[in-house]
Protein backbone atom coordinates (compact mmCIF):
# COMPACT_ATOMS: atom_id res chain seq x y z
CA UNK A 1 0.00 0.00 0.00
CA UNK A 2 0.99 3.59 -0.74
CA UNK A 3 1.82 6.21 1.84
CA UNK A 4 -0.82 9.38 1.69
CA UNK A 5 -0.65 12.56 0.97
CA UNK A 6 -3.63 13.61 2.96
CA UNK A 7 -2.81 14.66 6.36
CA UNK A 8 0.19 16.07 5.51
CA UNK A 9 0.39 19.78 5.99
CA UNK A 10 2.16 22.49 3.72
CA UNK A 11 4.83 22.58 5.46
CA UNK A 12 4.92 18.84 5.51
CA UNK A 13 4.66 19.14 1.78
CA UNK A 14 7.41 21.54 0.68
CA UNK A 15 9.70 19.56 2.82
CA UNK A 16 9.08 16.64 0.09
CA UNK A 17 9.24 18.61 -2.34
CA UNK A 18 12.45 19.37 -1.58
CA UNK A 19 13.70 15.97 -0.81
CA UNK A 20 12.62 14.90 -4.11
CA UNK A 21 14.58 17.63 -5.60
CA UNK A 22 11.97 19.98 -6.43
CA UNK A 23 11.16 23.53 -4.98
CA UNK A 24 9.50 24.33 -2.26
CA UNK A 25 6.95 26.33 -3.69
CA UNK A 26 5.58 23.26 -4.82
CA UNK A 27 4.92 21.89 -1.82
CA UNK A 28 2.68 24.46 -1.49
CA UNK A 29 0.87 23.69 -5.22
CA UNK A 30 0.36 19.80 -3.66
CA UNK A 31 -1.28 21.34 -0.73
CA UNK A 32 -3.35 23.77 -2.84
CA UNK A 33 -4.34 20.85 -5.00
CA UNK A 34 -5.29 18.39 -2.02
CA UNK A 35 -6.94 21.32 0.39
CA UNK A 36 -8.24 23.91 -1.63
CA UNK A 37 -9.55 22.08 -4.93
CA UNK A 38 -10.40 18.37 -3.39
CA UNK A 39 -8.56 16.92 -5.94
CA UNK A 40 -8.72 13.01 -6.13
CA UNK A 41 -5.63 11.95 -8.29
CA UNK A 42 -1.71 13.06 -8.48
CA UNK A 43 -2.31 13.35 -12.11
CA UNK A 44 -5.26 15.62 -12.13
CA UNK A 45 -2.62 18.37 -10.21
CA UNK A 46 -2.37 20.66 -13.69
CA UNK A 47 0.64 22.72 -12.46
CA UNK A 48 3.04 20.12 -11.56
CA UNK A 49 5.60 19.00 -13.67
CA UNK A 50 5.48 15.55 -15.35
CA UNK A 51 8.73 13.84 -13.69
CA UNK A 52 6.93 15.55 -10.27
CA UNK A 53 4.36 13.58 -10.52
CA UNK A 54 5.78 10.48 -11.67
CA UNK A 55 8.02 10.78 -8.05
CA UNK A 56 5.03 11.42 -6.11
CA UNK A 57 3.08 8.71 -7.90
CA UNK A 58 5.83 6.01 -7.47
CA UNK A 59 5.34 6.53 -3.83
CA UNK A 60 2.05 8.33 -2.64
CA UNK A 61 -1.77 8.58 -3.47
CA UNK A 62 -3.80 11.01 -2.59
CA UNK A 63 -5.83 8.75 -0.17
CA UNK A 64 -9.55 10.06 -0.54
CA UNK A 65 -11.97 7.69 0.58
CA UNK A 66 -14.94 6.43 -1.87
CA UNK A 67 -18.72 7.21 -1.64
CA UNK A 68 -20.65 3.96 -1.17
CA UNK A 69 -23.79 5.45 -0.36
CA UNK A 70 -25.79 9.28 0.09
CA UNK A 71 -28.91 9.36 2.54
CA UNK A 72 -30.27 13.09 1.99
CA UNK A 73 -32.91 14.02 4.34
CA UNK A 74 -35.59 16.18 3.94
CA UNK A 75 -34.19 19.10 6.16
CA UNK A 76 -30.81 19.07 3.67
CA UNK A 77 -28.70 17.11 6.45
CA UNK A 78 -27.22 14.24 4.20
CA UNK A 79 -25.55 11.32 5.71
CA UNK A 80 -22.53 9.78 3.79
CA UNK A 81 -21.47 6.36 4.09
CA UNK A 82 -17.61 6.14 2.79
CA UNK A 83 -14.82 3.44 2.31
CA UNK A 84 -12.02 5.05 3.85
CA UNK A 85 -8.51 4.90 2.27
CA UNK A 86 -7.44 2.09 4.79
CA UNK A 87 -10.62 0.56 4.78
CA UNK A 88 -13.71 -0.51 7.03
CA UNK A 89 -16.85 2.00 6.61
CA UNK A 90 -17.19 5.02 8.38
CA UNK A 91 -20.07 7.77 8.42
CA UNK A 92 -19.90 11.30 8.13
CA UNK A 93 -22.99 14.13 8.14
CA UNK A 94 -23.56 17.29 6.78
CA UNK A 95 -25.41 20.12 7.94
CA UNK A 96 -26.81 23.13 5.92
CA UNK A 97 -28.11 25.82 7.99
CA UNK A 98 -28.96 29.31 7.42
CA UNK A 99 -25.63 31.10 7.59
CA UNK A 100 -23.35 28.34 7.91
CA UNK A 101 -22.72 24.53 6.83
CA UNK A 102 -21.41 22.08 9.55
CA UNK A 103 -19.80 18.77 9.03
CA UNK A 104 -19.74 15.98 11.46
CA UNK A 105 -16.52 14.22 11.46
CA UNK A 106 -16.04 10.39 13.15
CA UNK A 107 -12.73 9.79 14.62
CA UNK A 108 -13.06 6.17 14.95
CA UNK A 109 -14.56 3.14 13.36
CA UNK A 110 -16.81 1.67 15.90
CA UNK A 111 -15.98 3.21 19.53
CA UNK A 112 -14.63 1.43 22.42
CA UNK A 113 -16.69 3.49 25.17
CA UNK A 114 -19.77 1.20 24.63
CA UNK A 115 -22.31 3.89 26.32
CA UNK A 116 -25.94 2.06 26.26
CA UNK A 117 -27.56 4.38 24.22
CA UNK A 118 -25.09 4.84 21.32
CA UNK A 119 -25.85 3.11 18.06
CA UNK A 120 -21.48 3.59 17.56
CA UNK A 121 -20.89 1.99 20.81
CA UNK A 122 -23.14 -0.81 20.19
CA UNK A 123 -21.15 -2.12 17.10
CA UNK A 124 -17.98 -2.08 18.92
CA UNK A 125 -14.60 -0.91 17.84
CA UNK A 126 -12.39 -1.36 15.00
CA UNK A 127 -9.84 0.95 14.58
CA UNK A 128 -8.94 4.32 14.84
CA UNK A 129 -9.08 7.08 11.82
CA UNK A 130 -5.60 8.59 10.88
CA UNK A 131 -6.15 12.30 10.19
CA UNK A 132 -6.25 11.87 6.66
CA UNK A 133 -9.30 9.89 6.87
CA UNK A 134 -10.71 12.89 9.13
CA UNK A 135 -10.33 15.83 6.74
CA UNK A 136 -10.94 13.65 3.46
CA UNK A 137 -14.46 13.46 5.19
CA UNK A 138 -14.21 16.93 5.48
CA UNK A 139 -13.82 17.38 1.62
CA UNK A 140 -16.29 14.87 0.36
CA UNK A 141 -19.10 16.53 2.76
CA UNK A 142 -18.21 19.50 0.41
CA UNK A 143 -17.99 17.88 -2.83
CA UNK A 144 -21.24 16.23 -2.16
CA UNK A 145 -23.02 19.56 -0.75
CA UNK A 146 -22.19 21.46 -3.61
CA UNK A 147 -22.83 18.91 -6.51
CA UNK A 148 -26.64 18.73 -4.60
CA UNK A 149 -26.40 22.59 -4.44
CA UNK A 150 -26.73 22.81 -0.69
CA UNK A 151 -23.47 24.82 -1.17
CA UNK A 152 -22.52 27.14 -3.32
CA UNK A 153 -19.80 26.29 -6.40
CA UNK A 154 -17.39 28.21 -4.64
CA UNK A 155 -18.99 27.72 -0.90
CA UNK A 156 -17.13 26.04 1.51
CA UNK A 157 -18.09 24.26 5.12
CA UNK A 158 -17.69 26.64 8.09
CA UNK A 159 -17.83 24.36 11.20
CA UNK A 160 -16.34 21.12 11.68
CA UNK A 161 -18.23 19.14 14.95
CA UNK A 162 -15.99 16.15 16.03
CA UNK A 163 -19.22 13.83 17.02
CA UNK A 164 -19.96 11.59 14.51
CA UNK A 165 -18.61 7.65 15.22
CA UNK A 166 -16.02 7.25 18.27
CA UNK A 167 -14.06 9.07 21.20
CA UNK A 168 -11.93 11.61 19.78
CA UNK A 169 -10.08 11.91 22.90
CA UNK A 170 -8.99 8.45 22.90
CA UNK A 171 -7.79 8.76 19.31
CA UNK A 172 -5.71 12.33 20.37
CA UNK A 173 -2.87 12.53 18.30
CA UNK A 174 -4.42 11.90 14.82
CA UNK A 175 -7.58 14.19 15.88
CA UNK A 176 -5.59 17.51 16.90
CA UNK A 177 -3.18 16.83 13.82
CA UNK A 178 -6.71 16.82 12.27
CA UNK A 179 -8.20 19.81 13.68
CA UNK A 180 -4.83 21.78 12.59
CA UNK A 181 -5.18 20.95 9.19
CA UNK A 182 -9.03 22.08 9.15
CA UNK A 183 -8.02 24.85 10.67
CA UNK A 184 -4.76 25.61 8.64
CA UNK A 185 -5.69 24.14 5.13
CA UNK A 186 -9.60 24.30 4.86
CA UNK A 187 -9.10 27.82 6.67
CA UNK A 188 -11.95 27.20 9.13
CA UNK A 189 -11.65 29.27 12.42
CA UNK A 190 -10.35 27.39 15.68
CA UNK A 191 -13.29 28.79 17.28
CA UNK A 192 -16.00 26.88 14.32
CA UNK A 193 -14.44 23.29 15.44
CA UNK A 194 -15.68 21.59 18.20
CA UNK A 195 -14.52 18.66 19.92
CA UNK A 196 -17.40 16.13 21.94
CA UNK A 197 -15.88 13.89 24.28
CA UNK A 198 -17.49 11.73 26.96
CA UNK A 199 -15.41 13.04 29.22
CA UNK A 200 -11.77 10.83 28.87
CA UNK A 201 -10.25 12.86 32.11
CA UNK A 202 -6.36 12.47 30.83
CA UNK A 203 -7.61 14.15 27.26
CA UNK A 204 -9.16 16.77 28.59
CA UNK A 205 -5.97 17.93 30.50
CA UNK A 206 -4.16 17.20 27.43
CA UNK A 207 -6.53 19.80 25.60
CA UNK A 208 -6.31 22.11 27.74
CA UNK A 209 -1.96 22.04 27.84
CA UNK A 210 -2.40 22.52 24.27
CA UNK A 211 -4.33 26.01 24.83
CA UNK A 212 -6.63 25.80 21.53
CA UNK A 213 -9.34 28.55 20.67
CA UNK A 214 -11.79 25.50 19.92
CA UNK A 215 -14.66 24.66 21.90
CA UNK A 216 -14.47 21.69 23.84
CA UNK A 217 -18.27 19.67 24.38
CA UNK A 218 -18.35 17.05 27.25
CA UNK A 219 -21.20 14.91 27.48
CA UNK A 220 -22.58 14.38 31.22
CA UNK A 221 -25.76 12.24 30.77
CA UNK A 222 -26.42 11.67 34.23
CA UNK A 223 -26.22 14.31 37.54
CA UNK A 224 -24.70 11.22 39.70
CA UNK A 225 -22.34 8.52 39.40
CA UNK A 226 -24.56 5.62 39.93
CA UNK A 227 -26.48 6.23 36.90
CA UNK A 228 -23.42 7.62 34.92
CA UNK A 229 -22.11 4.48 35.47
CA UNK A 230 -24.32 2.38 33.88
CA UNK A 231 -25.34 4.73 30.80
CA UNK A 232 -21.78 5.32 30.18
CA UNK A 233 -19.97 2.28 31.69
CA UNK A 234 -16.72 2.69 29.74
CA UNK A 235 -15.54 5.36 31.78
CA UNK A 236 -16.69 4.51 35.09
CA UNK A 237 -13.36 5.08 36.03
CA UNK A 238 -13.95 8.63 35.97
CA UNK A 239 -16.40 10.63 38.63
CA UNK A 240 -18.59 13.15 38.03
CA UNK A 241 -16.54 15.27 40.28
CA UNK A 242 -13.22 14.03 38.06
CA UNK A 243 -14.25 15.45 35.14
CA UNK A 244 -16.06 18.89 36.00
CA UNK A 245 -12.67 19.27 37.83
CA UNK A 246 -10.83 18.70 34.23
CA UNK A 247 -13.37 21.77 33.10
CA UNK A 248 -12.89 23.86 35.36
CA UNK A 249 -9.10 23.52 34.24
CA UNK A 250 -9.97 23.57 31.04
CA UNK A 251 -11.70 26.84 31.63
CA UNK A 252 -9.28 28.50 33.20
CA UNK A 253 -6.55 27.80 30.54
CA UNK A 254 -8.16 28.42 27.18
CA UNK A 255 -10.88 31.10 28.63
CA UNK A 256 -12.83 28.78 26.79
CA UNK A 257 -17.13 28.10 28.11
CA UNK A 258 -17.58 24.48 28.47
CA UNK A 259 -20.36 23.13 26.54
CA UNK A 260 -22.39 20.16 28.25
CA UNK A 261 -24.05 17.57 25.95
CA UNK A 262 -26.83 15.56 28.45
CA UNK A 263 -28.83 13.36 26.92
CA UNK A 264 -32.95 12.72 27.68
CA UNK A 265 -33.29 9.51 28.04
CA UNK A 266 -37.46 9.41 29.13
CA UNK A 267 -37.80 8.15 32.47
CA UNK A 268 -34.10 7.68 33.38
CA UNK A 269 -32.37 10.74 33.74
CA UNK A 270 -35.08 13.27 32.51
CA UNK A 271 -37.02 14.13 35.63
CA UNK A 272 -37.16 17.85 36.90
CA UNK A 273 -35.65 16.32 40.58
CA UNK A 274 -32.28 14.99 37.93
CA UNK A 275 -32.73 18.83 36.59
CA UNK A 276 -31.66 20.15 39.75
CA UNK A 277 -29.06 17.85 40.83
CA UNK A 278 -27.44 18.71 37.10
CA UNK A 279 -27.79 22.70 38.08
CA UNK A 280 -26.45 22.59 41.00
CA UNK A 281 -23.48 20.72 39.81
CA UNK A 282 -22.85 22.61 37.41
CA UNK A 283 -23.25 26.04 39.96
CA UNK A 284 -20.59 28.20 39.68
CA UNK A 285 -18.54 27.08 36.22
CA UNK A 286 -18.61 29.28 33.27
CA UNK A 287 -20.57 26.75 31.03
CA UNK A 288 -23.58 25.80 29.14
CA UNK A 289 -25.91 23.06 28.77
CA UNK A 290 -27.02 21.78 25.48
CA UNK A 291 -30.23 18.90 25.56
CA UNK A 292 -30.30 16.42 23.34
CA UNK A 293 -33.20 14.83 23.08
CA UNK A 294 -32.98 10.85 22.63
CA UNK A 295 -32.34 9.39 18.94
CA UNK A 296 -33.81 6.27 18.65
CA UNK A 297 -31.68 3.72 17.91
CA UNK A 298 -32.42 0.06 16.48
CA UNK A 299 -32.78 -2.71 19.47
CA UNK A 300 -32.85 0.35 22.04
CA UNK A 301 -35.35 0.36 24.99
CA UNK A 302 -34.62 4.02 25.56
CA UNK A 303 -37.07 6.62 24.56
CA UNK A 304 -37.21 10.04 23.78
CA UNK A 305 -39.35 12.51 26.61
CA UNK A 306 -42.29 13.96 25.14
CA UNK A 307 -41.88 18.10 23.88
CA UNK A 308 -43.33 19.26 27.73
CA UNK A 309 -40.99 16.46 29.17
CA UNK A 310 -38.11 18.51 27.71
CA UNK A 311 -39.31 22.21 28.46
CA UNK A 312 -40.12 21.15 32.08
CA UNK A 313 -35.88 20.17 32.35
CA UNK A 314 -34.98 23.36 30.75
CA UNK A 315 -36.83 25.29 32.92
CA UNK A 316 -35.14 24.11 35.78
CA UNK A 317 -32.44 24.37 34.63
CA UNK A 318 -32.88 27.81 33.75
CA UNK A 319 -34.06 28.95 36.77
CA UNK A 320 -31.13 27.75 38.73
CA UNK A 321 -29.24 30.18 36.48
CA UNK A 322 -27.90 27.76 33.75
CA UNK A 323 -27.55 28.67 29.53
CA UNK A 324 -29.63 25.93 28.09
CA UNK A 325 -29.96 25.11 24.36
CA UNK A 326 -31.54 22.42 22.67
CA UNK A 327 -30.13 20.42 20.00
CA UNK A 328 -32.33 20.51 16.83
CA UNK A 329 -32.77 16.88 15.93
CA UNK A 330 -31.31 17.19 12.35
CA UNK A 331 -31.27 13.75 10.61
CA UNK A 332 -32.94 11.95 12.86
CA UNK A 333 -35.30 10.34 9.71
CA UNK A 334 -32.24 9.22 7.77
CA UNK A 335 -30.75 8.41 10.91
CA UNK A 336 -27.71 10.79 10.65
CA UNK A 337 -28.58 11.91 14.22
CA UNK A 338 -26.50 12.30 17.46
CA UNK A 339 -25.55 8.49 18.35
CA UNK A 340 -27.25 6.90 15.11
CA UNK A 341 -24.04 6.35 13.24
CA UNK A 342 -22.74 2.82 13.04
CA UNK A 343 -20.11 0.97 10.71
CA UNK A 344 -22.18 -1.55 8.99
CA UNK A 345 -23.60 -0.66 5.91
CA UNK A 346 -26.83 -0.18 4.70
CA UNK A 347 -27.63 0.07 8.59
CA UNK A 348 -29.28 3.93 7.98
N1 LIG B 1 -17.89 10.15 21.61
C1 LIG B 1 -18.20 11.52 21.73
C2 LIG B 1 -18.66 12.16 20.45
C3 LIG B 1 -19.69 11.44 19.61
S1 LIG B 1 -21.33 11.32 20.14
C4 LIG B 1 -19.20 11.74 22.83
O1 LIG B 1 -19.83 10.79 23.23
O2 LIG B 1 -19.31 12.88 23.28
C5 LIG B 1 -22.05 12.95 20.02
C6 LIG B 1 -23.17 13.18 21.06
O3 LIG B 1 -24.33 12.36 20.80
C7 LIG B 1 -22.74 12.82 22.45
O4 LIG B 1 -23.16 13.77 23.39
C8 LIG B 1 -23.46 11.51 22.66
O5 LIG B 1 -23.57 11.18 24.00
C9 LIG B 1 -24.77 11.76 22.00
N2 LIG B 1 -25.56 10.56 21.70
C10 LIG B 1 -25.15 9.28 21.57
N3 LIG B 1 -26.18 8.46 21.29
C11 LIG B 1 -27.27 9.25 21.21
C12 LIG B 1 -28.65 9.00 20.91
N4 LIG B 1 -29.08 7.78 20.60
N5 LIG B 1 -29.49 10.06 20.92
C13 LIG B 1 -29.05 11.31 21.17
N6 LIG B 1 -27.76 11.59 21.46
C14 LIG B 1 -26.89 10.58 21.47
FE1 LIG C 1 -18.66 6.30 21.89
FE2 LIG C 1 -19.69 8.77 22.20
FE3 LIG C 1 -21.24 6.69 21.37
FE4 LIG C 1 -20.36 6.76 23.87
S1 LIG C 1 -21.76 8.24 22.92
S2 LIG C 1 -20.34 4.98 22.52
S3 LIG C 1 -18.34 7.66 23.62
S4 LIG C 1 -19.51 7.60 20.27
Amino acid sequence: MKKILLGMSTADLKLLAAELGEKEFRGKQVADWLYRHGCREISGMANLPVAFKSKLEAVYEIGRSQLQKNNMGKDGTFKLLLRPYYGELVETVGMPYDERFSCCVSTQIGCPVGCAFCATGSGGFKRNLAAGEMIDQVLTVAEVAIKEKLLAPDGRVSHVVFMGMGEPLLNYEATLAAVRLINHELKIGMRNITISTIGYVPGIYRLAADRLQLTLAVSLHAADDALRRKLVPGMSRYLLKDILSACQHYYSHTGRRVTFEYCLLKGVNDSQAEAASLASLLKGLNCHVNLIPFNEVLHSNFRCPEPAGVMAFRRVMEEAGITVTQREQRGAGIQAGCGQLRRQPGSG
